[in-house]
C-alpha cells in the first residue's frame, strides 16, 4: 500500500473525531528505547484486556505499534499507549513494517484461522513473530509458519503463557526430580462455564477455529506434555453436547485420553460450558496439582504432603513477553518455539478424528 493509502487509513481514524493526541515526549521516549518494540495485530478482547496492559508492566519490551482492521479503534489506542502515527497499520499495508525499525515483533492475536496469513506477512517483513495459541488450524499451517520464519531468519514463539508461569514451572521440574516418584496417572481439564456465545462470534464458527478443543483444549493437552516431557502415542476422544441447538458447528465439550509409551494415561477434558480447571499428577508416593491450571490469575500449586504454592502476584503475560523479549536479545532460549504449537495441533487433529470415528487413533 502506498503513502496515500496509509494517509487515508489514518484520516479515517482521525475523522472519527478522536484524533491522536499523544505527547511528543511519550513518542520520543519509545523510539529511543533499547527495549524490544512490539506491534499487536488484532485489537480484540485479549489484546485490549490483557496484552496491552501487561506490556506496560514489562521491562524488556514495549507496545510501539498496532495493526488493525478497525480504524475506529486507533485513536483510543494511540492516546492510551502513546503510539505514533507511523507505527499504525492495517492488515493491507502491514507489509510496510519492513521499513519500520521501531517494530521488532508482531504479536498475532486474531482468530485462529487467520494466524498463518498474518504470521506469514510479518515474517516476510523481517519481523519476529509471537503467535497466539492455538498455533493454527492444521499441522500443515503450523509447519508453514515455522518454515516462513526460518526462511526470513526471524524467531517464532507461541503464546502459551502457562509455560512461563512460576508455579507451573516449579511442577514442570518435578518430571526430572520426581519428589513423589514416577507419575502414574494425570487428570487435566480446562473449560469455562456458560451457555455458549452468539453464532456471530468466531469461537462458535468451525472455519474460524472455534470450539472448545482449539480454544481451551490445548491447555490440558500442552499441560500434560510439559508435565511429563513426553509425547503421547495414541488418543481416544469423544464429544459431549448439552446445548446442541447452540453448538451447531463446533465442539462444546470434548474428553480425550492420551496414552504414553510407558503406559501412563492422561484423562483430559475441555469445555465451553463446563467450568473446570486442574492439572493433577498422581504419582507413586503422592500427588501434586495446579488448580486452576490455565486461568489468568490464581494458579495455585498443591501437594499431597500439604504444601501450597500461592498464586503469583505478577501478571503472567508480562512474564511471558519479557522472557520472549530477553530471548530475542540473546539472553536465554525461547521457551515455547513454533514446534510446541505444531505438536499440539498434531494431537488435536487426532482427537477430532478419534471422536468422529469413535476409535482409538495412533499418533
Ligand atoms: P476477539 O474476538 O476478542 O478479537 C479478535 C480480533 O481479531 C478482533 O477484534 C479484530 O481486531 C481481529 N480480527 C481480524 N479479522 C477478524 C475476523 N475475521 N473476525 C474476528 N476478528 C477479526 O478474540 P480474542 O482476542 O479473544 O482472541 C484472539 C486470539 O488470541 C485467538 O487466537 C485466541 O485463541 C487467543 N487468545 C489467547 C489467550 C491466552 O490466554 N493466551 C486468551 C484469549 C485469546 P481488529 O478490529 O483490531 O482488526
Amino acid at each position: 500500500m502506498n503513502n496515500l493509502n496509509r494517509r487515508r487509513f489514518m484520516q479515517m481514524a482521525a475523522g472519527l473525531g478522536l484524533a491522536s493526541a499523544i505527547s511528543n515526549q511519550q513518542a520520543m521516549a519509545k523510539s529511543n528505547s533499547t527495549k524490544i518494540g512490539v506491534a499487536l495485530l488484532g485489537l480484540g478482547g485479549y489484546s485490549r484486556g490483557l496484552l496491552a496492559p501487561a506490556l506496560e508492566l514489562t521491562q524488556h519490551c514495549e507496545l510501539r505499534g498496532i495493526i488493525t482492521g478497525s480504524p475506529e479503534k486507533i485513536p483510543e489506542w494511540q492516546q492510551r499507549y502513546g503510539i505514533q502515527d507511523k507505527n499504525v497499520y492495517s492488515y493491507q499495508n502491514m507489509h510496510e513494517l519492513a521499513n519500520n525499525p521501531d517494530i521488532d515483533v508482531v504479536y498475532v492475536v486474531v482468530p485462529t484461522s487467520l494466524h498463518l496469513q498474518y504470521c506469514e506477512i510479518a515474517a516476510n517483513a523481517g519481523k519476529h513473530v509471537w503467535c497466539e495459541k492455538p498455533m493454527a488450524m492444521s499441522t500443515a499451517q503450523c509447519q508453514r509458519i515455522i518454515d516462513v520464519c526460518q526462511q526470513n531468519k526471524v524467531k517464532l514463539s507461541i503464546g502459551y503463557r502457562m509455560q512461563h508461569e512460576p508455579n507451573t514451572q516449579r511442577f514442570m521440574q518435578y518430571r526430572t526430580t520426581q519428589p513423589y516418584g514416577k507419575i502414574q496417572h494425570i487428570i487435566a481439564q480446562a473449560g469455562y462455564g456458560g451457555n455458549g456465545l452468539p453464532a456471530s462470534n468466531w469461537r462458535m464458527q468451525k472455519a474460524m477455529g472455534g470450539g472448545a478443543m482449539y480454544d481451551m483444549g490445548v491447555y490440558p493437552l500442552n499441560g500434560v506434555r510439559y508435565m511429563t516431557g513426553l509425547e503421547p502415542i495414541a488418543v481416544t476422544a469423544r464429544h459431549d453436547k448439552s446445548h446442541p441447538d447452540i453448538f451447531k458447528e463446533v465442539d462444546e465439550t470434548t474428553y480425550f485420553d492420551l496414552e504414553f509409551a510407558n503406559g501412563l494415561i492422561a484423562e483430559c477434558g475441555t469445555s465451553m460450558v463446563k467450568s473446570f480447571s486442574q492439572l493433577t499428577m498422581q504419582c507413586e508416593k503422592g500427588w501434586y496439582q495446579l488448580r486452576p491450571m490455565s486461568n489468568y490469575t490464581g494458579v495455585t500449586g498443591y501437594t499431597s504432603d500439604k504444601q501450597e504454592f500461592a498464586a503469583i502476584k505478577q501478571i503472567q503475560q508480562a512474564i511471558q513477553m519479557d522472557n520472549d523479549a530477553l530471548a530475542l536479545q540473546g539472553q536465554g532460549q525461547l521457551l515455547v518455539p513454533g514446534e510446541e504449537g505444531l505438536k499440539d495441533i498434531h494431537v488435536v487433529q487426532a482427537i477430532f478424528e478419534s471422536a468422529a470415528k469413535n476409535k482409538r487413533i495412533l499418533l
